[in-house]
């Protein structure tokens, strides 16, 4: 697990112990104080006394209580700042301080016999290993010794030693129950950092293997053409040909690996798209008319801007019309339209191609996914990664022998078209390329 991720998760998991937390620790305080002050005089007169001298310490009492419920939006507080781990320390502090005290001033200068504190440390002890860790477990268990140690040596009462035995008791039990958890969440930890290992060496083969496969092929066909010219010991300009036609593949896997392999930042800056798009058109438009294909744009009279880096735009625009021209061997049409809609500005590529098989939709974003006899499978998903790049989007409809329609959307920068959208019906009136 990246450790970003495993602390995102850690304080999530914290907040939740927290709330359970803050509610059981009110719920056992305020259980406690209503036994002591209303049911257990009620029930046992004899201890009317008690809840007489009790009432005095009401002030007290509620100076406690204020100061608890003032604890939740402290930790609410923390919990914003990242830092819930804070939270459970701060209850116990503030609750040890309180209880320790309004001990010191109960029993020291009086005659009064020490009594055992609180259910609530109990409470303490026993829920600690909802927090998974041992330094708060410990801190609780230090805590609470260390209280009754101070009130038994001011008090100078070994009564003290009965609440620390039954604290040593339920500490060891919950010490065991808090080892489980661990060595129970450190399996999982570890399987599932195994499993993500596993996975990321299984997609590094899968990469390897396609880059391979890929370099392969164009690698073979130029041995085999220099070891025939060498054989011929003749300068044959046909090879020449191939041979460069290979390393030009070459080079383009290379670059796209490159995008993918090595995370580049990128450079936003407002860039006319129109200027983009108009400039892959003029690129592509020899390559359309030796295959008898008409490449039709339909951009806004004004320049459309968006903010973006240039050269990986028009790498985007290249393969996606290459596409385009790719799926339709025997020629046809090609149209561009870029339309200002709403918060966004799309480019729709359209193709009357073979068009894509619905099973196909979902890989086109996956390295090496081709279903040409001599594709990389690789420009579909540099093209993505790049829109990604640039907060864009990129839609495929797609009807098997109709055609394909790939939409391109980025964020709008600043349109001069007063939300007028260009409509498809009206390519003959607008500025129109035939190429
Ligand atoms: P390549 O072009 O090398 O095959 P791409 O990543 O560019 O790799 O495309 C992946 C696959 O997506 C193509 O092999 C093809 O099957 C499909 N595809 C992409 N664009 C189109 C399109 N316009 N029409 C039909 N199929 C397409
Ligand atoms: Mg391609």
């Amino acid at each position: 697990m990246r450790s970003p991720i495993r602390n995102e998760i850690k304080i999530e998991e914290e907040r939740r112990a927290n709330k359970l937390f803050i509610f059981l620790f009110f719920v056992s305080v305020i259980l406690y104080d209503v036994y002591r002050f209303i049911i257990s005089p009620l029930i046992d007169p004899d201890t009317t006394m008690i809840l007489l001298n009790e009432s005095k310490a009401l002030i007290p009492l509620m100076i406690i209580y204020a100061i608890e419920f003032s604890l939740i939006p402290i930790s609410r507080w923390y919990s914003k700042r990242q830092q819930p781990f804070a939270t459970k320390y701060l209850f116990f502090v503030v609750f040890m301080t309180t209880a320790l005290v309004t001990e010191i001033f109960r029993y020291i200068g009086t005659d009064e016999m020490y009594a055992s504190g609180s259910p609530v440390e109990l409470f303490f002890v026993l829920f600690s290993p909802l927090f998974v860790n041992k330094r708060f477990y410990i801190t609780v268990v230090a805590g609470i010794t260390g209280k009754y140690a101070i009130m038994g040596f001011l008090t100078m009462s070994p009564i003290v030693v009965f609440p620390i035995l039954i604290l040593l008791l339920f500490s060891g039990i919950t010490f065991i129950i808090l080892n489980r958890f661990q060595s129970y969440l450190n399996t999982i930890v570890k399987s599932y950092e195994q499993a993500a290992h596993n996975e990321k060496l299984a997609f590094i083969g899968r990469i390897a293997t396609g880059v391979t496969h890929e370099i392969k092929n164009p690698l073979t066909s130029l041995k085999g053409f220099v070891q025939l010219q060498e054989l011929e010991q003749t300068y044959n300009p046909k090879y020449s040909k191939i041979m460069l036609q290979e390393l030009e593949r070459l080079t383009i896997i290379v670059n796209d690996l490159m995008v993918i392999g090595k995370p580049q930042s990128i450079n936003l800056k407002p860039i006319s798209l129109t200027n983009c798009l108009e400039y892959v058109v003029s690129l592509l438009q020899q390559e359309a008319e030796n295959k008898q294909i008409t490449i039709y744009t339909n951009f806004p009279e004004e320049q459309v801007q968006i903010m973006g880096e240039d050269v990986r735009l028009k790498q985007v625009f290249l393969n996606l019309v290459k596409n385009a021209m790719e799926a339709m061997p025997d020629g046809g049409e090609i149209r561009l339209k870029l339309v200002n809609d709403g918060d966004w500005t799309t480019i729709h590529i359209m193709d009357r191609g073979v068009g894509i098989a619905e099973e196909g939709i979902p890989h086109l974003d996956q390295a090496f996914y081709t279903t040409k006899e001599n594709g990389t499978g690789l420009g579909l998903m540099v093209s993505y990664k790049i829109v990604e790049d640039h907060h864009g989007k990129i839609d495929v409809h797609s009807e098997v022998n109709h055609g394909t329609t790939f939409s391109i959307s980025f964020p709008i920068l600043s349109h001069s078209l007063d939300n007028t959208v260009v409509n498809l019906a009206s390519y003959q009136g607008n500025k129109e390329h035939t190429l």
